[in-house]
């Protein structure tokens, strides 16, 4: 652990002490002391069946705990030993001095698995598998890149059980929103209670029992999310990441890596192997799979009956729209209801309406900290800031001109179900986003009743978009993605994509047909032609090559220095500092230098923000200007009035 420790300090340029603390769980980071999760137990510490033997006239009491061992070979806790004798604790004792017992802390076997008739894998499976399993032994990437539903899934779980069958332990990554119950049942079905769980919703101390349980080798399987790749433990045989292209699995705040790459050099180090995932893979990974220590699978089948639907554009351009949905989409919804389907409506905006303003002079509701817009939120009922949290009371009339009406635009998920819960009163409308999903639990109701299968309309932000199988699930809508078309980051296209398709294959999971629409006023747009026409795959292979051509990442490694301040003029200037220390470094002419320049978005939380940007297409070139570099950049103060951090591999340009 130290190694990767080492490794992710020196090629995300973080400093070493921050990155250990940061694999290890939070729980252990503080002065804490350490509490023992473990048990201790008895066993046999002699195979002389005489010596035992002998005690049987002797001394009746220690032959019975004797006795009671022998037939339970991985030991007896204290508990188990009150049940055979309420004073144990002598007899126990007696038995110890003699040599004849020991103790030891337990350590449940793992991989003791709870088979209940598997399925019938299909040929594709079966072939994967046969590809995989000689390769287990020794390091290599494997990419399952399977379309929606192909059975991905049961592939890990296989290769999990085979990992476990050899006595190793496996590590399964899923994005924060992948760990559903559902996914936890089908793991606990399969595999007893022989996995740790680690995520986000979890106290520290209840993440620190998972780490040590995983540690200790009381559990075969850790699952969890980004930081649970820093598990430790001596036998680790595999590393699974579910839906690699998700963006959760980047960190971007405090230390800054990306999860999957980590977990990558991790395998490599341990000389293991890495299954990645995904019906969308990100443009890196498929690129990568030209390396030869990359293997590329296809899964183009559902086992069960149906394909995956096309996306069906509607043009909404002339179209009367109620709460963001056209008649059109009505029509849809209404006939899936009547067919006793379950109906998903995706649309990336929380709240009532995005855009508060006033119609006679203009003037618009804006965060006082951030470069944003506020949105309204009407259950509070406030105008509240998604960027900083600040909220301020809905102004009665204009603060700017006094006109005694200020009007909303836009439509938010709080908005739609209100909407769609007058239009359609007899259908359970189910709504998940942050603001009605506040704990797990919340969201565990609402899976239930997706679960049973009842006709429903479940709406909600990205939080529904992915990872889940739903089989009622007959017909998916996206109301609204045209702002992506025209967004200024070069991974909108890709990230567009990859959520239409994750969102379109949430339907006809089950036995019947699914149908998915997309609501758009830009229908003769290029990247929606190609949805209508092309495959996923060949969608990202014409993404990678506009990547190419524009020398953006992975044909090119991005490194970004980020400066934030009170004043902008600050920010600016402090990367000014970092570029001149930066310029005199051999090769600097070689790699392209961008800033600095303000932030996309400036303002945030009160604070500029700028940025430098390093690009080039050749890796050596730019690690060997910031290795020359970095020297001089450590002396460079970062305080509270001016911040600044560097990001290995920027998400964002
Ligand atoms: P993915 O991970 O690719 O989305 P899953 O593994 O979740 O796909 O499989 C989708 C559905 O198909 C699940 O309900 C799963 O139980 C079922 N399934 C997977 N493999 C098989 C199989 N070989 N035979 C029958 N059903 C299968
Ligand atoms: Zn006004
Ligand atoms: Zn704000």
């Amino acid at each position: 652990m130290l190694s990767l420790a080492q490794w992710l300090a020196d090629y995300y340029l973080q400093p070493l002490g921050e990155v250990v603390f940061q694999c290890l769980p939070g729980y252990l980071r503080g002065a804490r002391s350490h509490v023992s999760t473990r048990v201790k137990c008895w066993l046999l510490a002699t195979s002389d069946v005489a010596l035992i033997d002998n005690l049987r006239q002797r001394s009746p009491r220690q032959f019975e705990i004797c006795e009671a061992m022998r037939a339970r070979q991985s030991g007896l806790t204290a508990l188990d030993l009150k049940k055979i004798n309420p004073n144990w604790h002598a007899v126990v004792k007696a038995l110890e001095n003699k040599k004849i017992l020991r103790w030891d802390w337990m350590e449940a076997k793992a991989g003791l698995p709870r088979v209940t008739g598997l399925p019938q894998l299909s040929p594709e499976q079966d072939q994967i598998l046969g590809q995989i399993e000689p390769r287990l032994d020794s390091f290599a990437v494997h990419l399952l890149d399977g379309i929606t539903g192909s059975g991905k899934t049961e592939v890990y779980l296989r290769l999990i059980q085979s990992r476990l069958d050899a006595g190793m332990q496996v590590i399964y990554l899923v994005p924060e929103i992948g760990l559903t119950n559902q996914l936890i049942e089908r793991i606990e079905r399969r595999f007893g209670s022989c996995f740790a769980i680690s995520h986000s919703g979890l106290t520290d101390l209840q993440r620190y029992r998972a780490w040590d349980r995983f540690r200790r080798a009381e559990v075969g399987i850790m699952l969890g999310t980004r930081s649970s790749l820093f598990s430790q433990c001596d036998n680790l045989g595999l590393i699974i990441i579910d839906e690699e292209h998700d963006h959760s699995y980047r960190q971007e705040d405090g230390i800054r890596y990306h999860a999957r790459d980590v977990a990558i050099k991790r395998a490599q180090m341990l000389d293991i192997p890495i299954v990645l995932g995904s019906a969308t893979p990100s443009l890196e990974s498929i690129k990568n799979c030209a390396r030869d220590t990359y293997f590329r699978y296809r899964l183009d089948q559902r086992p069960t009956q149906f394909p995956p639907p096309r996306l069906e554009l509607i043009d909404v351009r002339n179209s009367r729209f109620e709460f963001g949905c056209s008649q059109r989409s009505f029509e849809r919804i209404e006939q899936h209801l009547a067919a006793a389907g379950q109906v998903l409506i995706y649309l990336n905006r929380r709240g009532y309406a995005p855009i508060v303003m006033c119609h006679e002079c203009g003037w618009q509701a804006l965060c006082r900290h951030c470069d944003a817009r506020l949105t309204l939120h009407q259950s509070v009922p406030r105008l509240l800031c998604h960027h900083c949290g600040f909220s301020q009371a809905v102004p009665a009339g204009c603060p700017e001109c006094g006109h005694d009406e200020v009007k909303h635009y836009g439509i938010g998920t709080e908005q739609l179900e209100q909407g769609l819960q007058q239009r359609y009163p007899q259908t359970p409308i189910l709504r998940i986003d942050r603001d009605v999903i506040a704990s797990r639990e919340a969201l565990k109701s609402r899976l239930q009743q997706l679960q049973s299968g009842e006709p429903c309309i479940l709406i909600g932000t990205q939080m529904i978009a992915k990872g889940h199988d739903y089989p009622a699930i007959t017909l998916s809508i996206v109301l609204d993605a045209d702002q992506a078309l025209f967004s200024a980051s070069y991974r909108a296209s890709e990230r567009l994509v990859q959520t239409l398709f994750q969102v379109a294959g949430r339907s006809g999971r089950g036995d019947r047909a699914g149908e998915a629409i997309l609501q758009t006023r830009f229908p003769e747009h290029p990247l929606m032609q190609a949805l209508l026409r092309h495959s996923y795959r060949e969608i990202a292979a014409d993404l990678l090559r506009e990547r190419r051509q524009f020398g953006f990442p992975p044909y090119a490694r991005v490194v970004m220095f980020r400066a934030d301040a009170i004043k902008l003029e600050d920010a600016l200037q402090k990367l000014e500092q970092i570029r001149a220390r930066l310029t005199s470094a051999q090769d600097f002419d070689a790699l392209s230098c961008v800033g600095p320049m303000p932030a996309l978005m400036t303002r945030r939380i009160g604070r500029y923000r700028a940025q430098l940007c390093l690009i080039s297409e050749d890796y050596r070139v730019l690690r060997s200007v910031l290795a020359q570099a970095m020297p001089a950049l450590e002396d460079l103060p970062s305080s509270a009035r001016v911040g600044w951090s560097i990001d290995v591999d920027a998400y964002e340009l």
